[in-house]
């Protein structure tokens, strides 16, 4: 039997073992302190418990400190399988957090018991991001089982607080020096299609800005004794439209291929119909495509508000709420070819490089220059309610990494 057969023969016999972990992970809604939860304590205690008892040996402990949580300490886990050689490691990492389960009464089950029907598992977290973290058990697992060692170091990290902006996980972990290396690859299973075609390799960047529009409040009745702030920021809205205009580069890699420009969120001004406000705040999201230059868009976009004050007689302020931008994974890195072959050879589709306008975990990644991927194949339930996760895909999936890590052997 082939290294192949042997991974495939070894994954198959999994089933329950997948399921006993699932439902042991589900069972410990680990939920941000923002979110009215306790951290990933007690998740990561439960799931190194595991790993000791699969034989995979003790985890590196990578704590980031968090005072509001008991012990003061988020966690973060870090399995290494040795490799023949010590150089370019592959990281495959997934998240111990989950999201709240929202509206109780959408769920047909208790969203922290695991419910198995056929080759459904349903609950919170079994899709996000327990099926792409108990995958890379399972490969490690059937590597171990098969007597493999993988040609280089492969790095199991579970970290904490991916829902919730990742600054006690993977923010605070590359920051930490020698723990990654330049010549390093990462795989995030924590986003994909429905078909495991799909593999993100670049993000737009993220700029939110609150505009804050300064006038001067009056009796509606008497105008001319105020400047309108309300109005005055409509017609900055308005020209904040012309920067698609002028930022209307493409790349198909995107959908939309374009960079976005999107007046969102608008606070209350007056509450009463007969007082001209003076002051108007509203926000601006936009995901600007990586070959802009963000720095030279916000300064456009001061130039703009400049022409606003000056029209108006108000005064505009900018407050940048979010900013991050990362470098693309180039769509030719070995991590991206072998994740094609890999995934061709298990579903027996044509994997797709995509862009996406979202923010990911990725991207922390990226900014300290290992090329990364984001990929399994997955129903996209993340977030909903009845949650699920479909066991052919979470054993696609293990197989798929499992041929990762043995790389072309
Ligand atoms: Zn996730």
């Amino acid at each position: 039997m082939d290294t192949r057969d042997t991974l495939r023969k070894l994954v198959e016999g999994k089933r329950d073992q997948i399921i006993a972990l699932q439902k042991d992970l589900t069972a410990v809604p680990a939920l941000a302190p923002q979110n009215g939860g306790t951290g990933e304590a007690e998740k990561a205690r439960v799931l190194a418990g595991w790993l000791t008892r699969l034989g995979l040996g003790a985890c590196e402990s990578l704590p980031a400190a968090d005072p509001r949580v008991p012990g003061g300490e988020r966690p973060n886990l870090l399995l290494t399988l040795p490799g023949r050689s010590s150089d370019r490691s592959l990281w495959i990492m997934s998240h111990m957090d989950v999201v709240p389960p929202g509206e109780l009464s959408l769920w047909e089950s208790d969203p922290f018991t695991l419910v198995v029907k056929g080759d459904r598992l349903i609950g919170r977290g079994v899709e996000d991001n327990q099926q792409g973290l108990v995958s890379s058990v399972i490969a490690a697992l059937c590597l171990k089982e098969a007597g493999l060692v993988p040609p280089r170091p492969v790095k199991l990290l579970f970290v904490a607080d991916e829902e919730t902006g990742s600054e006690f996980g993977i923010q605070a972990l590359v920051k930490r020096p020698g723990l990654f290396r330049p010549t390093d690859e990462a795989l995030v299973p924590d986003s994909g299609s429905e078909d495991g075609s799909q593999i993100e390799i670049a993000e737009k960047s993220i700029l939110w800005l609150r505009f804050r529009v300064r006038g001067k409040q009056c009796h509606a009745s008497t105008p001319q004794k105020g400047i309108n702030a309300f109005e005055a920021g409509s017609h900055l809205v308005v020209r904040l439209g012309s920067l698609a205009q002028r930022y209307d580069a493409r790349d198909p890699l995107f959908d939309p291929e374009v960079s976005t420009f999107t007046p969102t969120k608008k606070e209350a001004n007056v509450p009463n119909v007969n007082t001209m406000p003076g002051e108007d705040v509203f926000y601006l999201d936009s995901r600007v495509l990586p070959r802009e230059d963000v720095d030279e868009v916000l300064a456009h976009i001061r130039s703009i508000c400049d022409g606003v004050q000056r029209d108006f007689g108000v005064g505009v302020d900018i407050q940048t709420v979010q900013r991050t931008s990362s470098p693309p994974t180039a769509s030719d890195a070995p991590i991206v070819a072998a994740l094609k072959r890999a995934v061709k050879e298990v579903y027996g589709v044509d994997g797709r490089t995509v862009g996406v306008g979202g923010g990911t975990v990725g991207a922390f990644l990226r900014k300290i220059g290992i090329p990364t991927v984001i990929w399994g194949k997955l129903g996209n339930a993340a977030h909903q309610p009845n949650e699920f996760c479909l066991l052919p895909n979470l054993m696609g999936d293990a197989l798929v990494m499992a041929r990762l890590m043995m790389g072309e052997d």
